[in-house]
């Protein structure tokens, strides 16, 4: 069983995906730490994210075993992250990383920008997460806020809307949801009431998928 779970920045896909997982007793590949690992990694070369060899190089040495590393999840890296995700190159070094971990029985949960259209294409179930722009900021915000993170409002919401422009508008696997994929949206719903209706998603398309025609 594969689930693919994309959306934007800061949707709570993350959150959703290792829910889903536990769930089902699945693994869950949080793939955004794949992009910042490899950005960790340019940077710490002292090279340029710009730079598409440099980056590809990265990805093709990534030690599966950085990535429960806090320092990924920084904003700057998540930054840095889209910057390397636009590569062709690098978006190939990690493709079968993904892949086979996508076939680890009995399940798995992927979440990312591209799961459901080019790493997984045949998952069983693919769900796309939205949520307005300003109720993903003001997620993210109240998240910084609770670290004791020094940061307003309006810098989390450009920094949101930056990242979403670049991963959407990109050539390489942009942000996109595919024609198959569900669409959650989670504008008015709390964290549990998205689970809830994920799990809901989840069962209808495995029920219909599995029902006699
Ligand atoms: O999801 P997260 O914010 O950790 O992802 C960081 C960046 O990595 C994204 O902004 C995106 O550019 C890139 N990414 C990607 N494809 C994925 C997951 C993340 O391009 N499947």
């Amino acid at each position: 069983m594969i689930i693919a779970i994309d959306g934007p920045a800061a949707s709570g896909k993350g959150t959703l995906a290792q829910r889903i997982a536990g769930h089902f007793g699945y693994v869950w590949l949080d793939t955004g730490l794949l992009y910042r690992a490899v950005a960790r990694d340019v940077l710490a070369a002292g090279a340029d994210l710009e730079n598409e060899a440099e980056g590809a190089r990265a990805a093709a040495a990534l030690d599966a075993a950085s990535l429960g590393d806090p320092a990924l999840r920084s904003t700057a890296i998540g930054e840095a992250a889209s910057v390397v995700a636009k590569h062709p190159s690098v978006r190939a070094a990690l493709l079968d990383f993904q892949r086979n971990f996508a076939r680890t029985p009995p399940g798995a949960v992927l979440d990312g920008r591209d799961i459901g259209t080019v790493i997984c294409p045949d998952a069983d179930v693919k769900i796309f997460v939205m949520a307005d722009v300003e109720v993903r900021a003001r997620r993210r915000f109240e998240e910084y806020v609770r670290r004791g993170e020094n940061v307003t409002f309006e810098e989390v919401l450009d920094v949101i809307r930056q990242r979403d422009a670049r991963d959407a508008s990109r050539s390489a696997a942009p942000l996109q949801q595919a024609p198959d994929a569900v669409l959650l949206d989670t504008t008015e719903m709390d964290i549990e009431a998205a689970f809830e209706a994920a799990l809901a998603i989840v069962s209808y398309v495995t029920t219909r998928r599995s029902a006699p025609r």
